[in-house]
């Protein structure tokens, strides 16, 4: 990955940061204390940008933790299709959480970033979803009417266009990957 691409993914998380930290406080809204973590949630990613800064990260740790996250990974997958074998939806600790820590916070997904406060988006079918937050800002914003929200359209357009960028004269399929199956392999182009 060029090193104007990186620079231009970090610079879009930072944006995503600071408007989720504006709505955060807002909301007066935060993790601290919650009797949850929600990265065992079952998140998928869709981006090959995304995966290839996800390796740069995991490139500049000691082979011992990439080891560590790897066989972590694994053992993940092997959960993920044994609850979905059972019709479940997987609930299971994200393979880079140090009790509870992510291990890669500078390099983690934009999912990861965006969950937590409510928010909304407009697809370019002119259509406008909702997304209620995590469960504890919704009990936070049950009852409340004019709830502010992270609009997260223009985020969204600007990952799309790093992703088209990112992919310039590579014709590849899209994906739909979890974190610990991007710990297995290294994307196709870097
Ligand atoms: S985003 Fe919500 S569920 Fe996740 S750790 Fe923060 S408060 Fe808890
Ligand atoms: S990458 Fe980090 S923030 Fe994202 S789910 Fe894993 S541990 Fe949590």
């Amino acid at each position: 990955m060029e090193t104007s691409q990186a620079v231009s993914l970090a610079n879009l998380y930072a944006e995503m940061e600071e408007a989720y930290s504006k709505v955060a406080t807002l909301l007066d809204f935060s993790c601290q204390q919650c009797p949850d973590n929600c990265c065992d949630s079952y998140f998928q990613h869709h981006t090959y940008i995304e995966w290839a800064y996800l390796w740069q990260g995991l490139l500049s740790l000691p082979s011992e933790r990439l080891n560590e996250y790897q066989g972590r990974a694994r053992k993940a997958i092997l959960g993920y299709q044994e609850a979905m074998d059972k019709n479940e939806r997987p609930l299971i600790m994200c393979p880079v959480n140090d009790n509870g820590l992510c291990g890669l916070y500078q390099h983690r997904l934009l999912i990861c970033r965006l969950h937590g406060v409510p928010a909304s988006i407009s697809t370019p079918d002119g259509r406008n979803r909702q997304f209620p937050g995590c469960f504890r800002c919704q009990e936070l914003t049950a009852g409340k009417a004019n709830v502010t929200t992270m609009d997260r359209t223009r985020f969204f357009k600007t990952m799309v266009n790093l992703e088209q960028s990112f992919l310039q004269g590579h014709s590849l399929p899209k994906i739909k990957m979890t974190l610990a199956e991007m710990l297995l392999q290294e994307p196709p182009i870097s």
